[in-house]
């Protein structure tokens, strides 16, 4: 008989703890600790010139987090050559958790970006990116242009000898749109700059691992299906360990000098050359400066806590990742046949724009797990009100600006995330008057179907 082979979610989540030699503690222990004692005034000397890595300070590296960095790499599908195993702190995971999903995005762009650079980042972005990106990055110098996701044939257009990065996101809000990913890293390659994306609603690897599909730096908010429960706030990079960072612009002077230059805070060492970290060797040097360099100097560091709840999270992703996925599927198709409701956009349907690129790029049945719908109604007005009836009417739903509950969660976006803009503005980003966005959580399906349609009842 041949041994059977265990899945790769199960894999991860099972991972070996032997954090805890001394009791053997199956689950992950918290190591609520600020610092780690040195063994000797060398081991000191080695972690700090990072001959030898290992925890110092939470700040930097703290060994709950390390387990959790090591699982998401994995399940991200990472290379992981300088990975070691979960247990040992004192080799490299290819991710790197830090506070938030935000969090996540500024330090991986800040590793490699200065004043002066631009990056060209899809137009339909979560509104926090989107302000992050259009605004606070502005305050630093760095200029981010918007090209529509849709249309990957206007990046090269916006391109200039500044420009160092494309972004998206996995599956855009509200939209649901899902990005050409063969075209759009055919174009990162042909400009030299990193392809980066947004894989939270890819849940971590299990709907879709942008890495397979050329994406060379992976953030994540571990807030939404990682977490799974609504409980703890935090962030992931992962390194595809594809791109080489040597790279020069057309005045011959190296593209990428925070990363590829010497390092001024570390005795001018060149890290794209090192024997194990180097491009040449494992390609890990990108995430290894976003820890050693950006996360010291800017912060944003998780909570060993917190760690600890997303680990337990990862845990049982893939059981959840399914439930979700098949309840969105199966929500989908029944709200598209019911009478209050005059549209449906969810990437399972066939009518949807990007149905057949989710097939493309994501695990079989697998679409998603938020979807929008619009209620019916005489007029704009109307309509507003219906969206806003069927919120205050749900009673298992909980109405809250979050994703990746385990509950199944509602917002009305024209009277909350987007109520800032104008009706003609709310349009032109894709929110309708009636429109309700849904996490669709892994209740029972026919509870989850019971409530929406005693609240469609009470609109007019
Ligand atoms: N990226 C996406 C796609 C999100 O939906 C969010 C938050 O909703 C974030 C990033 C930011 O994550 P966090 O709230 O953990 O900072």
């Amino acid at each position: 008989m041949h041994p059977r082979k265990i899945s790769e979610p199960a894999r991860v989540a099972r991972a070996p703890s032997q954090l805890d030699s001394d009791n053997q503690a199956r689950a992950v222990p918290i190591f609520q600790s600020t610092s780690f004692q040195f063994k000797s005034a060398e081991h000191g000397a080695k972690l700090f010139e990072l001959s030898q890595l290992g925890p110092i300070y939470t700040r930097i590296c703290n060994p709950t987090t390390h387990v959790f960095e090591y699982k998401v790499a994995k399940l991200e599908g990472a290379p992981c050559k300088a990975h070691g195993n979960f247990d040992n702190a004192a080799t490299l995971p290819n991710s790197l958790a830090v506070a938030s999903g935000q969090c996540a995005q500024m330090t991986a762009l800040l590793t490699f970006m200065q004043a002066g650079d631009n990056f060209i980042a899809a137009s339909e972005l979560y509104g926090g990116t989107l302000s992050q990106m259009k605004h606070s990055f502005k305050t630093i110098g760095i200029t981010a242009k918007f090209f529509e996701v849709t249309k990957p044939e206007q990046i090269k257009g916006m391109a200039d000898a500044n420009t160092k990065a494309i972004y998206i996101e996995t599956l855009a809000n509200p939209s649901y749109n899902i990005p050409d990913f063969d075209a759009i890293a055919a174009i990162a390659k042909e400009l030299q700059v990193p392809l980066v994306v947004d894989n939270t609603f890819g849940m971590c690897g299990y709907t879709c691992k942008p890495i397979a599909f050329g994406a060379d730096i992976v953030v994540e908010s571990a807030t939404k299906w990682i977490g799974g429960h609504g409980t703890s706030i935090g962030g992931v990079i992962t390194d595809g360990s594809s791109f080489d960072w040597r790279v020069k612009g057309a005045d011959g002077k190296l593209k990428f000098p925070l990363i590829a230059d010497k390092q001024a805070s570390y005795h001018d060492a060149v890290f794209v050359n090192h024997p194990v970290f180097g491009v040449e060797a494992t390609n890990t040097v990108f995430i290894l400066l976003a820890r050693v360099k950006t996360l010291r100097d800017m912060g944003g560091a998780l909570s060993p806590f917190n760690s600890f709840q997303l680990i337990q999270g990862l845990e049982t992703l893939a059981l959840r990742g399914k439930a979700h996925s098949d309840n969105a599927n199966e929500l989908a198709a029944w709200l598209v046949d019911h009478p209050k409701v005059k549209a449906v956009s969810h990437p399972s349907l066939t009518s949807h724009p990007s149905h057949e690129r989710a097939k493309k790029y994501f695990r079989k049945g697998c679409f998603g797990s938020v979807l929008t719908f619009e209620i019916t109604g005489a007029d704009a007005a109307a309509m507003r009100k219906n969206g806003e009836a069927f919120i205050d009417a749900v009673k298992m739903a909980s109405h809250l600006a979050n994703v990746g509950d385990a509950r199944t969660l509602v917002i009305h976006p024209a009277s909350t995330t987007h109520q800032q803009l104008s009706g003609a503005e709310q349009v032109a980003a894709g929110v309708q008057p009636s429109m309700v966005r849904v996490s669709v959580g892994y209740e029972d399906l026919e509870d989850i179907k019971a409530d929406f349609d005693q609240a469609l009842a009470k609109c007019s």
